[in-house]
């Protein structure tokens, strides 16, 4: 036990760490930027490399660009222990969204070699590459390519035509990445396969969040169990209706694809709330041509649904599905529904939840189970091995956003849980 806190990690040490990587790409509004491969997700792979070699945890880089460090196993034929999470953040992001899980993880291992213990099984951090995928609109690459979730072949020919604005290819930017030298020079989007481990390798995946919801803060905890993670299904959605001259066209001759597209989404929004637990989010809208004084002929918009019941979702989207066709027919515009990523929700392995909550009995703290409305890379990660995650207060409920915060106090108990629980999974 570390003197006076009563905690087995250093929480002073992991709160300087999360601080100081906070400012690595930090902006004038107070939000951190740091997407895939730029130079400020260099620095911060660079800053999280130092911690690791500084802490003696043996760090290295895969070909898909994750970070690992490690304590080695007396029985290194043991399948490993992981922990872990992201340093990315989507534009004018916080501190604490995936920061905090990698930075729980070092701390977690630190303070295991620091009391000389050394574990039968290997015990591992990861930073994935590219969780949040603000750059390239293309997310979870680290993940995916450990988890061998889609083939190696297939993430490289996603990857040589994911763009930036611009224009740049991700397969350019790990290029470039991996001209840093050092650690860096692993980085190989051509080998992503080399990257991909077998499930025998993995006894389990422990992922520390922010919660970015509001049950943990209503309910006065600080620290959760999560018992899923709710999948999704992501559609591409295009209103044709036809361009006109705002001046001389009348309101009854009108193809206004917008209008349409305005019910549209009361219709959206009404289905998902009357679902029972659905939710639906249109969050991006292009019109066309996208002119003050021409009646909109095209808008195209997206369609995000999600629900931890698979069956419930699919069922929200075909209600939405069957409205959009319908306020189509009546307005006389064309509709064009195309999903393009469906997901199912991932429920936690009994195996890391009961480890999870021995830990909260241990502590004496109140178990409190909940879903993730979010996607993690634990939702890849099941793909291949036991996982479970743990959920710490986000005041507010705020994420992604410059006001994204939790304490001190809630962090510290959040890695204290995480600790106890690598410990008995080890
Ligand atoms: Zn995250």
């Amino acid at each position: 036990m570390s003197e006076g806190t009563g905690l087995m990690i250093q929480a002073d040490r992991l709160w300087n760490d999360l601080m100081t990587l906070g400012k690595i790409g930090k902006g004038k509004d107070g939000g951190v930027t740091r997407t895939s491969f730029d130079s400020e997700d260099i620095k911060a792979r660079k800053f999280l490399l130092q911690l690791l070699k500084d802490a003696d945890l043996d760090p290295y880089m895969d070909e898909a660009g994750n970070i690992f460090g490690q304590i080695h196993g007396k029985n290194p034929n043991l399948p490993a222990i992981l922990i872990g999470s992201h340093i990315d953040t989507v534009h004018s992001g916080g501190r604490f969204d995936g920061a905090m899980g990698v930075l729980m993880g070092v701390e977690v291992l630190r303070s295991i070699k620091e009391k000389g213990i050394q574990p039968e099984r290997t015990v591992k951090v990861v930073s994935f590459t590219d969780e949040e995928g603000a750059r390239f609109d293309y997310a979870f690459v680290g993940s995916t390519a450990l988890s061998g979730a889609i083939s190696s072949d297939q993430l490289q020919k996603d990857l040589a035509t994911a763009l930036d604005q611009e224009g740049f290819s991700y397969l350019e930017a790990m290029k470039r990445a991996s001209m840093e030298g050092g650690y860096f020079s692993r980085i190989n989007p051509e080998e992503l396969g080399k990257a991909c481990v077998r499930k025998a390798e993995i006894k389990a995946y422990i992922e520390v969040h922010i919660e970015q919801g509001k049950v943990l803060e209503s309910r006065d905890l600080a620290v959760g169990v999560v018992s899923g993670i709710s999948g999704g299904h992501w559609a591409e959605v295009t209103i044709t209706g036809e361009a006109g001259h705002a001046g001389t066209i009348g309101m009854l001759e009108r193809k206004d694809a917008l209008t349409a597209v305005g019910e549209c989404l009361l219709a959206i929004e009404k289905i998902a709330r009357d679902s029972g637990g659905s939710v639906a989010t249109v969050g991006k809208v292009a019109v066309k041509p996208g002119s003050g004084n021409v009646i909109p002929g095209r808008v195209d918009f997206t369609l995000d649904v999600r629900d931890i019941s698979d069956e419930r979702r699919e069922l929200t989207v075909k209600k939405i599905n069957e409205a959009l066709r319908e306020i189509s027919a009546d307005r006389g515009v064309d509709c064009e529904i195309r999903p393009f990523q469906f997901i199912a929700s991932v429920m936690s392995s009994p195996l890391v939840v009961e480890a999870i909550k021995e830990a909260f009995i241990e502590l004496d703290y109140p178990i409190c189970e909940l879903p993730s409305g979010a996607a993690h890379d634990a939702m890849v990660m099941g793909g291949i091995t036991e996982i479970g995650m743990i959920f710490v207060r986000s005041r507010g409920g705020i994420s992604h956003h410059p006001d994204e915060w939790s304490s001190f106090e809630d962090v510290a108990l959040g890695c204290e849980v995480l600790y106890h629980t690598t410990m008995k999974l080890l």
